[in-house]
């Protein structure tokens, strides 16, 4: 199984050239940041666990990736969700079809939830997991301290190919959900004393809410990695025009099929910087998968752009 080690091409994008590093490439069922996040997983002692538990959006990458790993591993999976629309139940698709497929069993909360007055991660982690003893919790999204391993080693793959490949200062790009992947890969670049750099942008909540996320690992403010944006406010999951537009002549441009949750957001506020603040930097895009996501994003665009 090829889960590192991806590779990096150069792409030009509205005439500029910039490098886009394709971990969407990593393996079929296993790829993006999702599999980075989950690497130690893949080599961890797991004689003592039975079960993996996590919780979350219906529709989330880290959903699959981690249905994938409790198959290959042998675990079963629980999954809690607040509730599963009527629709998706009946017609499965996207990385909830991928996880049911993978043996992942859901466990809708929404009521319960309602009557304890605790939100979804309280619950899962206050009232279910301690009762489990064999279990393995992997919190929403991966955003765990675990995720480091893997991380790093991308890090390491990306200094390589600097080392090689491009002469001098290099950014790196990436949109951030939980910013765990982008916190880890600045902190490696920062300890190593490399000369990249990391941008981020917040598509869930704002940069006040990503630097909380950040706290939350343990992080000090010095490990931070610069976060960008256009000022607009984006709301996760929704759909904007202008994302959709920039996803597709990014298609027609490169050849390349990005996820519509998160790169458009990325696309727009580094194209934004770049014009602005860095007109002549070499840029490195971190390509994190999700194209599972698609399935439904997709649909959703062109019923309603066309
Ligand atoms: C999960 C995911 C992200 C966000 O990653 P974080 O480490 O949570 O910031 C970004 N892009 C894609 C495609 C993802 O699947």
């Amino acid at each position: 199984m090829q889960l590192s080690e991806s590779p990096v091409q150069a792409i030009c994008v509205d005439g500029r050239s910039l490098w886009v590093k394709r971990d969407d490439l990593l393996h079929p069922d296993f790829s993006g940041n999702k599999a980075r996040k989950l690497y130690y997983l893949l080599h961890q002692d797991l004689s003592h666990v039975e079960r993996f538990i996590s919780y979350g959006s219906v529709q989330s990458n880290a959903l699959y990736s981690l249905s994938v790993l409790a198959k290959l591993r042998g675990k079963a999976m629980d999954y809690y969700v607040t509730r599963i629309p009527a629709w998706l139940r009946q017609s499965p698709l996207g990385n909830y079809q991928g996880a049911l497929d993978n043996g992942a069993r859901f466990i809708e909360v929404g009521d319960r939830l309602q009557s304890s007055g605790q939100n979804l991660e309280q619950y899962v982690s206050e009232s279910i997991v301690p009762q489990q003893g064999a279990a393995l919790f992997v919190p929403e999204g991966g955003r765990f301290e675990q995720a480091r391993e893997g991380v790093y080693r991308l890090a390491d793959e990306i200094i390589q190919w600097q080392r090689l490949h491009a002469a001098g200062a290099l950014i790196v790009m990436l949109p951030s959900g939980t910013g765990t992947t982008a916190l880890f890969l600045n902190q490696r670049f920062k300890m190593l004393g490399v000369d990249i750099r990391v941008l981020t942008c917040a598509c869930v909540g704002d940069a006040d809410y990503l630097r909380g996320q950040f706290a939350q690992l343990g992080s000090s403010p010095a490990y931070y990695p610069e976060i960008i944006s256009t000022g607009k406010k984006f709301h996760f999951g929704k759909l904007y025009p202008e994302c959709y537009a920039l996803w597709r002549q990014l298609r027609a441009q490169t050849d390349i099929e990005f996820d519509l949750l998160y790169d458009p957001q990325g696309w727009l506020a580094l194209l934004t910087y770049l014009k602005l603040d860095c007109p002549d930097c070499q840029v490195m895009y971190l390509h994190q998968g999700g194209l599972l996501g698609n399935a439904t994003m997709l649909p959703r665009y062109r019923r309603k752009y066309g």
